[in-house]
């Protein structure tokens, strides 16, 4: 499951642990972004501090876990080179892209996405107020479900954390002590991207 993660919130793990048990994966491995080409325009959090909360987020199940590939690979993230580097850990998996319906409209219109249907089955997960236009994929390769509604972003935990509002419950309690450890989101920067 691939994702800024900043920070990781309820929704996220709702989200990875429905398609896991519908799809009955072996695992779901959070791979939190480098450098999100998409997200350019807003400050990120510090990679380790993302990664460092997707790891709290997901210490206590047991089929979760977090990769470093893409934090560890400079440069700008791109699709293709989180499977590639994922395949490469893992010769015998099949591996399940797990991401959001609006993430994965902009991953699978972008140039090499013939290369991205050989190398994974593309799950896409839908909230509210977010639709995937599914027209022109290939058959088979991109399968969107359906998860409990949770109507949280990292955005809105983001903002809510600059205006001094709670975000316990939100996201995990270790993950609000983080965020209150570090003085994370308190810059006034938001972002504002859903
Ligand atoms: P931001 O508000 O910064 O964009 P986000 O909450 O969308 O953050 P991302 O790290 O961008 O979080 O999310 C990774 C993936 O998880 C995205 O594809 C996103 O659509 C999906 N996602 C985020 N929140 C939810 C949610 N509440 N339910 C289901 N999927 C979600
Ligand atoms: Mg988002």
């Amino acid at each position: 499951m691939g994702g800024t993660f900043d920070p990781i919130h309820h929704g996220h793990l709702v989200a990875a642990s429905e398609v896991q048990s519908v799809f009955g994966l072996d695992e779901v491995v959070f791979v939190p972004t480098g450098r999100p080409w998409q997200k350019a325009g807003r400050g990120i959090s510090d990679p380790e501090h993302r990664y460092l909360m997707t790891v709290i987020a997901t210490a206590a199940n047991p089929v979760f876990t977090v990769s470093r590939v893409d934090i560890d690979r400079p440069g700008a993230t791109y699709t293709t080179d989180t499977l590639k580097d994922l395949s490469a850990l893992h010769p015998d998996a099949d591996l399940f892209f797990i991401t959001g319906a609006d993430a994965l409209q902009s991953i699978l219109t972008w140039r090499n996405n013939h290369e991205l249907f050989e190398l994974a089955h593309f799950i896409g997960v839908t909230r509210p107020g977010h639709e995937l236009d599914t027209s022109g994929l290939p058959e088979g390769r991109v399968t969107l479900i359906e998860v409990p509604a949770m109507a949280i972003s990292s955005t809105d935990c983001r903002v809510r954390v600059a205006a001094g509002n709670p975000v316990w419950y939100l996201v995990p309690d270790g993950v609000v002590q983080y965020i209150n450890k570090y003085a994370l989101y308190t810059g006034g920067d938001d972002g504002g991207e859903q």
